[in-house]
């Protein structure tokens, strides 16, 4: 069948489509009933455990160190005991390696004994695994014949259940580090980073009369933007199913200028499928809580209520999961990527952070009156400073091939990182810029919606600004740079780190200043204010940041515009990001290297397999559709514009593709993965947008019944 017929299938397909399949009826299967039933939680092992092991398995999640072998055996025999009762017949270790992804080892909890086989599950085989580490990426930091790698059981991570059409595995969270102790993955850097900021927020809160506040965990709150495009459409298109974004495709004749997709009415066969991913989120204890259409055409978004950011991690990778696995259901395909389509918005996934805990509430919380909050004010300033400082590796954390497209490549939010604190807070961090101190704080108030029949309501201290790619919103701060890709990992435990490391420096500079005087405190704090804010003030940006003058004004104040991954990564190693890993204990100078090597060889994996794709469809797809209509054109005796136009595209295009393979063949040779990333950055990604101008330019013109891929206009509007 040709293309073109499959295109015509596709779409006689979804104009079929009827009502979406019913999976549960959630008047029998209520959010209370199921929320949390596939998932090992405290209060499940407190009713399953003898009152003495409960204890000391609380005292380790709650306190950290090491659970004790007979403790684990009795919490691993009960667990197992549940597990088997919903259906599993397998645990597994999953652990999430530096690839961004989640993996995960099975074992059956079944051995043979005698003739029989029994269900056994050690305290052991819970708190350690051992999968083969040597498949793994590590960056060079471990040479493939030390494949030990051991994963060990996060206990302030809850074990859950995955059900599967032929039955159920638990699952085990996980941290992964070599025999040597170095992480392999992701989670590792994350808790101790959880744990420095803990130890560096106490130390800093004894200033303000805190003693005892408990842990204080940094908090999460990722919202997740995907499209999502039908499973039909998706298989006539190599470019998504092998890349996750198109390498081709004209513009739609309807784009998003209409601005009817944000907050539109969901679709009846998207609905059905959000209320299934939420469904099985709920049954794993994930609080969803927000899903909506996003701006451009096929676009959505999820976001759960914040949770502490170790767990909060956890849970957005199995969102991603759910999302991809529950989409096919309805025949649908969830793309994650930050651009699959271009000339329409790209996916982000910003990343709501704050810290506090049960005891002391919400650090970033300013109350009514942030200018009498000394507390929050100093905070608030560690983060200012932090994002300063760190400005470079925040952009090299985000940075990936997909992100590119939408960092530094006029889209939201720009590569330069600054820092949006809203009217009200940048009115009172002006006051402590000049004075070090603040007498006022701008009033959110009541709100008269002049309507007759509506309510007055309170209104906010300050509008929002959805172009800032750092910004304080009420009582968190929102990194929007981080990719629709993403792990939230990374992006968490630097934050957690610069800002602990801020925290300690604060602390260290109030020490010298205040020699324990606690009447000292603030003339030491309005000397911090001036002097944190003459010299990191320059980060803080509340106009547009889209705009052209921001990018010459943002030069004028020396704050780094790095465009694209190989310009920026080089930061993940700069002295002052060493100096705060080290100084916090979270990465040492070896591994922030192996993750940096890494990011550039993952970078040039998808300009190669990108650039591949390009040349193959362009070779292969474009080139013979072109070339069948000129044959048509002619052989109708005709000539005139149209044959012009498309004799003279295909004929750039042959050179154009050449090219492309060209460069190709000069990235393949290249052997150090630094100069293949700039090398791809510089001559690749420009060879392979020559030949997709030339392309999307063919599409049209050439006959629709010759044109082999559905276009953007299918792929956007049909569901
Ligand atoms: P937005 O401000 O983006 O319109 P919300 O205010 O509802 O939306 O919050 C977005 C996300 O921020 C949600 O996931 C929410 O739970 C999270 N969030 C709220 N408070 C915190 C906090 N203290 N720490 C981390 N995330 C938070
Ligand atoms: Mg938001």
């Amino acid at each position: 069948m040709s293309g073109n017929a499959s295109r015509r299938n596709a779409i006689e397909g979804i104009a079929s489509l009827t009502t979406p399949p019913v999976s549960f009826d959630p008047t029998k299967e209520t959010v209370e009933d199921i929320y949390g039933s596939n998932v090992f939680s405290l209060d499940k092992i407190q009713k399953t455990l003898p009152k003495s092991v409960f204890k000391s398995l609380k005292n380790v999640i709650e306190n950290g160190g090491e659970l004790d072998e007979t403790v684990a055996d009795v919490v691993a025999s009960a667990m197992k005991d549940w597990a088997i009762a919903k259906g599993a017949t397998h645990y597994a270790h999953v652990f999430y390696p530096l690839t961004g992804l989640t993996a995960e080892k099975h074992d059956s909890f079944y051995e043979p004994q005698g003739s029989k086989t029994l269900a056994v599950f050690t305290g052991k085989a819970l708190v350690q695994g051992e999968p083969d580490a040597s498949s793994f990426p590590s960056g060079g930091l471990r040479a493939t014949f030390e494949a030990r790698g051991y994963t060990i059981w996060d206990v302030t991570s809850p074990a859950y259940i995955i059900e599967g059409v032929n039955g159920a595995t638990l699952c085990i969270p996980t941290a992964f580090v070599s025999w040597k102790k170095e992480a392999l993955d992701k989670k590792t850097p994350l808790l101790k980073s959880m744990q420095s900021l803990h130890k560096q927020a106490a130390r800093l809160l004894k200033y303000f009369g805190v003693t005892d506040p408990g842990f204080l965990a940094a908090t999460a709150g990722p919202e997740q933007e995907y499209f999502l495009v039908d499973s039909r459409l998706y298989h006539l298109r190599p470019d998504l199913y092998t890349c996750g974004r198109t390498v081709f495709g004209a513009k739609p004749a309807r784009g998003q200028e209409f601005e009817d997709q944000y907050f539109g009415t969901i679709p009846d066969r998207v609905l059905a499928f959000m209320s299934e991913v939420e469904h099985e989120a709920f049954k794993l204890g994930i609080p969803l809580k927000t899903r909506h259409n996003e701006v451009a055409p096929g676009q959505y978004e999820v976001a759960p209520i914040f949770e502490t950011a170790n767990v909060a991690h956890d849970h957005q990778q199995l969102v991603m999961i759910l999302l991809k696995k529950i989409a096919r259901k309805y025949g649908l395909v969830a793309l994650l990527a930050e651009k699959p389509f271009a000339g329409v918005n790209g996916s982000g996934k910003h990343l709501n952070w704050s810290l506090g805990s049960p005891k002391v509430g919400n650090l970033l919380d300013p109350g009514e009156e942030p200018h009498k909050n000394l507390q929050f004010l100093t905070f608030a300033a560690a983060v200012i400073r932090a994002v300063d400082i760190h400005q470079g590796v925040l952009r090299a954390f985000v940075a990936s091939a997909g992100n590119d497209h939408r960092l530094g490549a006029n889209e939201a939010p720009p590569a330069i990182i600054s820092i949006y604190l809203g009217e009200q807070l940048g009115g009172v961090f002006d006051q402590l810029k000049a004075s070090g101190k603040a007498t006022t704080s701008k009033k959110g108030g009541i709100f008269d919606p002049n309507v007759p029949t509506l309510p007055e309501i309170l209104r906010d201290a300050g509008d929002r600004n959805r172009t800032s790619p750092f910004a304080f919103t009420g009582n968190k701060f929102e990194f929007r740079a981080v990719g629709s890709a993403f792990s939230i990992a990374g992006p968490l435990f630097l934050l957690n780190t610069i800002v602990a490391d801020s925290i300690q420096f604060i602390a260290e500079f109030l020490d010298k200043e205040t020699k324990g005087d606690p009447k000292k405190l603030e003339p030491a704090l309005q000397k911090l204010f001036k002097e944190l804010l003459a010299k990191h003030g320059r980060i803080i940006f509340n106009g547009n940041g889209y705009g052209d003058d921001w990018q010459e004004e943002a030069a004028k104040r020396g704050l780094l515009n790095l465009k694209g991954t190989p310009e920026s990564l080089p930061q993940v190693t700069a002295k002052s990001t060493v100096d705060a890993f080290k100084r916090q204990g979270v990465l040492s100078k070896e591994e922030l290297e192996s993750r940096e090597e890494l990011s550039y060889e993952s970078y040039v994996h998808s300009i190669r397999s990108e650039s591949k794709l390009t040349l193959e469809i362009g070779r292969t797809q474009i080139y013979p559709a072109a070339v069948r209509y000129i044959t048509e054109l002619k052989a109708a005796g005709l000539d005139g514009a149209i044959l012009e136009k498309v004799t003279s595209l295909a004929t750039a295009l042959v050179p154009a593709l050449e090219d492309l393979d060209t460069q190709r063949e000069i990235l393949k040779a290249g052997a150090n993965a630094k100069k293949n990333a700039e090398f791809g950055y510089t001559k690749v990604i420009p060879a392979m947008d020559k030949v997709r101008e030339i392309a999307d330019s063919l599409e049209e013109l050439v006959a629709d019944d010759l044109w082999p891929l559905p276009s953007y206009q299918e792929l956007l509007y049909l569901r």
